[in-house]
């Protein structure tokens, strides 16, 4: 049953192309029968929000409301919904549906749903007929088998970046099989890259931070990185030539991967998230010798965000996070921006 009936409500987001973000009155809808509404606590702020508001992947409309780390409680629940009440503690993530029938989605690898998932916002939700709106604002309805249960023992602001950063980073580190005492390498220590390195050192691993921020050295160390690596520093850069197992590059931007490559020992992968973007030529000669190769990730599936989630309870483990209020969006954007931040913003949706 799809209901016409729709209701306003308040939210972040821009109005045209690289507006700043600003109050908006967005229109949600009411529950369908399989549906559940949301009252919104938190919400991360990924750097996947600056690249849409600025039209960085050529696919955003406005206005553009972000936000898909999204956490909070179940305010409503439509009428056949069984995994749900009216008060639990719920989160979502970058994807609110799929066909639920490809090969991808019948491996519960949603992300990489052949007739295209529905991500949580600026995408445009075929059975709703709408647009979608993402978790800078008061409310958000998504059908149950695209929510998330949350541990109850942990902190719910700092819970909010693992519903991206942290299946982002996890996903790859599952799949291709990271070992006790593996060497895993992180590039780029942002939201993305300090969840790489608690979930790398959770499943044993030794983490090395690949950075291009000296000052980050102390802060990487703490994190529980066994070592930091300076980008810049090609002489430390050469020492490290073929000793990683395993390299996940969160890097937000074109850029050259060849030195990276170079890291790994012979067979092993260097798994690039961040990217969205064309990479810098690439050397066939540091693929060939040695057998190395180039990979890509996308999110991770329910099953295994759900998976992630329980492990982090199980674990304790959360994310690094400022919690900031709605105003303080734009400055939390020009900050990430600068790197400047440790390691996420996360919005009070409660403000
Ligand atoms: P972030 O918090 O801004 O962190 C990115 C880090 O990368 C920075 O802290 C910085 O670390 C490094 N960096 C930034 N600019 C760089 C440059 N020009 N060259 C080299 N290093 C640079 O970003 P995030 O939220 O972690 O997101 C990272 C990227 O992942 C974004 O592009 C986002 O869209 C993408 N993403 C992908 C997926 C997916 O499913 N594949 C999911 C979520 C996000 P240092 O100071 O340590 O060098
Ligand atoms: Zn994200």
């Amino acid at each position: 049953m799809i209901s016409d009936n729709k209701s306003n409500v308040l939210a972040y987001g821009a109005k045209s192309l690289k507006g700043k973000i600003e109050e908006l009155s967005i229109l949600r809808r009411d529950c369908d029968t399989h549906d559940i509404e949301i009252e919104i606590d938190y919400c991360g702020i990924c750097h996947s929000d600056i690249h849409m508001v600025n039209n960085d992947w050529g696919f955003s409309t406005y206005p553009l409301v972000p936000g898909h780390e999204i956490v909070g409680h179940v305010s409503k629940v439509g009428p056949d919904v069984t995994k749900f009440k009216v008060g639990d503690c719920v989160g979502v993530g970058c994807l609110v549906d799929s066909c639920g029938d490809c090969g991808a989605c019948r491996d519960h690898e949603e992300p990489y749903c052949e007739k295209g998932g529905t991500w949580t916002y600026g995408s445009f939700d075929k059975k709703h007929d709408e647009i979608t709106y993402g978790g800078y604002s008061k409310k958000i309805v998504v059908s149950e088998n695209f929510v998330l249960k949350i541990p109850s023992n942990l902190d719910l602001g700092a819970v909010a970046p693992l519903l991206c950063a942290g299946v982002t980073t996890w996903s790859p580190l599952k799949h291709w099989n990271i070992q006790k005492n593996d060497l895993v390498g992180v590039v780029g220590l942002g939201g993305l890259g300090h969840m790489g390195v608690k979930f790398a050192k959770a499943m044993g691993a030794k983490v090395v931070v690949i950075s291009r921020t000296l000052g980050k050295k102390e802060a990487a160390l703490e994190l529980g990185a066994d070592e930091i690596l300076i980008s810049t520093d090609l002489e430390e850069m050469k020492k490290h030539e073929n000793k990683f197992d395993f390299i996940l590059n969160t890097v937000p931007h074109k850029h050259d991967v060849n030195p990276y490559l170079a890291l790994l020992k012979r067979n092993k992968t260097m798994v690039v998230v961040g990217a969205i973007d064309f990479l810098e030529e690439i050397h066939g000669g540091i693929l060939i010798n040695g057998r190395k190769s180039i990979a890509g990730s996308l999110i991770g599936g329910i099953k295994e965000t759900q998976e992630m989630l329980d492990f982090c309870g199980q674990h304790k483990i959360t994310s690094m996070v400022e919690v900031i209020g709605p105003n303080q969006i734009n400055e939390a954007y020009k900050r990430m921006q600068n790197s400047d931040v440790k390691y996420r913003f996360v919005i009070d949706m409660k403000k």
